[in-house]
């Protein structure tokens, strides 16, 4: 039997102990179960992880769940995060550092929300996002000022759904624990089952050459966002559509892409994507954005990026700084040192390889049709350290169609007629490529 009163009652902090105790669960006796978990200590400050799991036989929790409203309200000592939700889900949340985020998990949940959500900062929440995560599965993350702590967390029924509240405390880096989140791969790193994109296809039919069309960002991460909500996810998946109708057409190539929806795939998956899929040209897809508003209507332009371990300029450095934290923007860990060694020994060992000059071929060539149909940016043609890029066996590009910053490459980049365009001119240059491949083996 539910009592109205205890509402979310619900509460999970850290004991001087330093060990995670999950408390109460008032309302679960009808709809949601909050269950604590007691955490090794090494964990305790930096992995707050809450379920909220159903009550068995309750049928209305599995129905499809809307997010109608996230709301934030902060005080001076702490900041609550509400999601109204069209009907009660499990949830699990938790925190990660490098950067201090706290992630909740749910189910296949749809986000019917105004285009602004998430975007001012209040209080402890300095933005947030949110979308799908994987196949079935939703994600909110939100970005902290600092090191905090989930105070209470709990699910109420209200008037039109269930609302789930978060409070977050501020607390310092140590007992966060920076970096001990790290340890929770499994959250991160979905099975690829769940991703239909990413389902390999280690058998190369013969004599096609594999084309990989790689849509940047999407679900959880939007990419660049203009101020009238236009999201690069958006841009780049429907060029990416275009782009493989065009090489489809043509009967020469086997067209995958990374992603069809509006999913996230993390770096790690589109790569293995290209891995398995055993692609002889990654072409990953991108629009970008610039912070500094009062050049926005000056910089505009296409740019094509291969990959080098000394970015070609600083702007280029900072683009694949951009482009590489698009796993962070969705949740998932910091590699950390470790990780970022072995990137960079795999790196130079790569630019040795052929593939590089393959890339830099291709690249000339799709900067010379490219020019010939949109507006280049500047100096079109860049390198530097992209993750995606990291290829030993495939030649790759990234392309940055343009600006969503600027009102002109946004109003084009938007129509229908300027995706085919440029998916014209990307399958003509990939056209060329091969044919010149082609000739050169003979
Ligand atoms: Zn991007």
């Amino acid at each position: 039997m539910r009592r109205p009163d205890e509402g979310w009652a619900a509460a999970l902090g850290q004991n001087s102990e330093g060990i995670g105790v999950g408390v109460g669960a008032a309302l679960g006796q009808r709809l949601l179960r909050l269950v604590g978990f007691r955490l090794p200590r090494f964990w305790a400050a930096a992995l707050v992880c809450l379920f909220f799991t159903q009550v068995p036989g309750l049928a209305e929790a599995n129905n499809a769940s809307e997010a109608r409203a996230i709301t934030v309200s902060a005080t001076e000592s702490a900041t609550t995060l509400e999601v109204l939700l069209s009907n009660g889900v499990p949830v699990e949340i938790f925190t990660l550092a490098n950067p201090y985020r706290v992630i909740i998990d749910l189910p296949d949940v749809a986000f019917k929300l105004p285009p602004e959500t998430g975007r001012a900062s209040r209080g402890l929440i300095t933005v947030f996002r949110y979308g799908l995560f994987a196949e079935g599965k939703a994600r909110i993350v939100i970005d902290t000022s600092g090191p905090v702590k989930i105070a209470q967390a709990g699910m109420t029924e209200v008037a039109k759904g269930m609302s789930l509240k978060i409070i977050l405390e501020p607390t310092d880096a140590e007992s966060f624990g920076a970096g001990t989140g790290a340890s929770r791969q499994s959250l991160g790193d979905p099975a690829p089952a769940d991703e239909p994109a990413s389902a390999p296809q280690p058998v190369k039919p013969v004599g096609k050459p594999v084309i990989v069309i790689d849509p940047g960002h999407g679900g959880i991460d939007p990419g660049a966002v203009s101020s009238g909500s236009i999201t690069e996810k958006s841009v780049v998946l429907a060029v990416g559509t275009a782009l493989q109708a065009a090489l489809k057409q043509t009967g020469r190539y086997d067209v995958k892409m990374t992603r069809s929806t509006d999913v996230f795939v993390s770096l790690d998956k589109r790569l293995k994507f290209s891995e398995d899929n055993g692609a002889d040209l990654f072409i990953s897809l991108h629009a970008d954005s610039i912070e500094e508003r009062q050049y926005a209507e000056a910089v505009r332009g296409a740019t094509i990026y291969t990959l080098s371990e000394r970015a070609s300029d600083e702007q280029a450095r900072q683009m694949a700084e951009k482009e590489n934290a698009s796993d962070l923007l969705a949740g998932l860990e910091s590699g950390g040192m470790a990780a970022t060694d072995q990137v960079k020994n795999i790196l130079i060992d790569l630019l040795k390889r052929e593939t590089s000059n393959f890339s830099a071929d291709f690249s000339n060539v799709l900067a010379r049709r490219l020019g010939k149909t949109i507006t280049l940016s500047r100096d079109p043609q860049r390198s530097a350290a992209f993750k995606v890029l990291k290829q030993p066996h495939a030649p790759s590009v990234l392309i940055e169609l343009g600006y969503i910053s600027n009102s002109r490459d946004q109003e084009q980049m938007i129509t229908p007629g300027w995706q085919k365009q440029v998916a014209t001119a990307i399958a003509a240059a990939v056209q060329t490529y091969f044919t010149k491949r082609t000739v050169g083996q003979q």
